[in-house]
């Protein structure tokens, strides 16, 4: 039986479609109620929605992740937050670094880097309080392999593992522990925009567990996460990955 989230209460950024909404649905469906944060209002709507038809309760903040003070006291105004996901993103459409302009480096930048930080920073006070959190940064392979095509994307994501570990140390005091996920190749709205679907199949067929990860495969590792079974796990980072991408010691 899946490990019980009943009595917890959790945010998710960028849960309006893609993986952030499966993470929400896979926890309500395990007992969490939810706030559910995206751009975009609709599918925030959608997903808070689907979060209800498991019993759960939805809370939907409606803001661009970038519009600090905005989201900040919306995050304030919700309530409770045991268990945060930093999971709002955007994907690096395959850019060399010429094509990378100072708009798009500093779009990547101000959403996974500055929008997980202070993601984080407005539930700390909380979570301090209660000496009790969760937080599950989404990285991705490419900070751990690199990216041939989106190094803006990988450095972006290669700053979350250095939160990651450097909040496990910086809140361990307060019992709150800090992990990442770091997906392989999913395909979602992010991969579609930017690869064309014969690239996704050859890619597909190269994965050594013979198919990619599903969205729900990355939800069950940041579920696990979220639980009381890993309450003595931090700084860690789990990567679903479909055994494309290991690293070593
Ligand atoms: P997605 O595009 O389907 O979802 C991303 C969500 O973030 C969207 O709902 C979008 O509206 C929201 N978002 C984007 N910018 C925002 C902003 N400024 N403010 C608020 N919300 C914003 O993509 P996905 O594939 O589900 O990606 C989810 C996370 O997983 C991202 O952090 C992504 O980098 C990471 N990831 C994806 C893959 C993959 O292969 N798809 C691999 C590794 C990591």
């Amino acid at each position: 039986m899946a490990v019980s989230l009943e009595n917890r209460r959790a945010m998710v950024t960028g849960a309006g479609g893609g993986m952030g909404r499966s993470h929400a649905v896979l926890m309500a469906e395990r007992g969490a109620d939810l706030v559910i944060h995206d751009v975009k209002e609709d599918g925030a709507l959608e997903t808070a929605e689907m979060v209800r038809s498991h019993g759960r309760d939805a809370h939907v903040i409606a803001c661009d992740i970038r519009d600090v003070s905005t989201f900040t006291a919306a995050v304030a105004a919700a309530g409770r937050i045991d268990i945060l996901v930093n999971n709002a993103g955007v994907g690096g459409a395959r850019r060399r670094v010429e094509d990378v302009t100072v708009d798009i480096f500093d779009q990547m930048f101000e959403v996974h880097v500055r929008g997980t930080f202070f993601a984080t920073q407005a539930v700390l006070p909380g979570m301090k309080e209660r000496k009790d959190g969760k937080i599950i940064n989404i990285s991705s392979i490419y900070a751990m392999g690199g990216s041939d095509l989106a190094s803006h994307y990988a450095a972006a994501k290669s700053a979350i593992s250095g939160l990651t570990k450097s909040w496990a140390r910086e809140l361990a005091e307060w019992r709150i522990k800090v992990n990442a996920v770091a997906p392989g190749f999913i395909v979602t709205g992010m991969t579609q925009a930017s690869n064309p679907p014969e690239k996704i199949a050859e890619r597909a067929a190269g994965m050594p567990l013979g198919k990619f990860c599903e969205p729900m495969d990355i939800s069950y590792a940041v579920a696990w996460l979220a639980c009381s079974e890993t309450d003595l796990i931090s700084g860690q980072v789990i990567s679903p990955n479909s055994g494309e991408v290991i690293v070593g010691y």
